[in-house]
């Protein structure tokens, strides 16, 4: 396969994690692997596109992959954080998760109105998160203008939460 087939087949599966049921993608080897590191954020990078002002994510994977990607691209990154971190919160979005709740926070600054946003995770699954994140953005005055993720969880159907934002994954499961 190609070197980012090799890249994607880092990937570890996980039974059970968090809970009984659960099969955890687990990207730590890639995220230690010099080479496909770097080939997942070129590949990233294509997906993101022209057209694109900023990069959002959530911690904390998802730091990792747009501060690579953004230094790549010559972006900024807005800093999405769980409740509770930041000093001055622009906005502030709570949503379901399978069991229970989380909150999601946007430090106060992170984008300008009418700015084109592109959102990077490393695992779509319910797509909880990233819609969450979309909603945030948007609250702020940013436009989305696409989800890039390594991974989808293809039977979750977490794209169906992102209405017509496109999403791009480097590999369906
Ligand atoms: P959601 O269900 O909201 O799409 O996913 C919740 C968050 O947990 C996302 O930020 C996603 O990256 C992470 N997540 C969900 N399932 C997995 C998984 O199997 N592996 C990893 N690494 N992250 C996951």
């Amino acid at each position: 396969g190609s070197e980012l087939d090799r890249a994607l087949d880092l990937i570890v599966e996980i039974p059970d994690f968090p809970e009984p049921g659960v099969l955890f993608r687990d990207l730590t080897p890639l995220f230690g692997d010099a080479k496909a590191f770097a080939r997942v954020i070129e590949a990233l990078g294509e997906e993101v596109g022209d057209g694109v002002d900023r990069l959002a994510a959530v911690e904390a994977r998802g730091f990792v992959l747009a501060a690579a990607l953004g230094y790549a691209r010559g972006l900024g990154v807005a800093l999405v954080r769980k409740p509770g971190k930041l000093p001055d919160v622009a906005g502030r979005v709570d949503y379901a998760l399978e069991y229970g709740t989380a909150t999601l926070e946007l430090p106060t600054g992170s984008v300008r109105e009418g700015e084109r946003v592109a959102i990077v995770d490393d695992v779509l699954a319910t797509g909880g998160t990233v819609a969450a994140t979309a909603e945030l953005l948007r609250s702020a005055g940013a436009v989305v203008t696409g989800v890039s993720v390594v991974l989808e969880l293809e039977s979750l159907n977490g794209r169906s939460l992102l209405g017509a934002v496109p999403v791009h994954a480097l590999r369906a499961v």
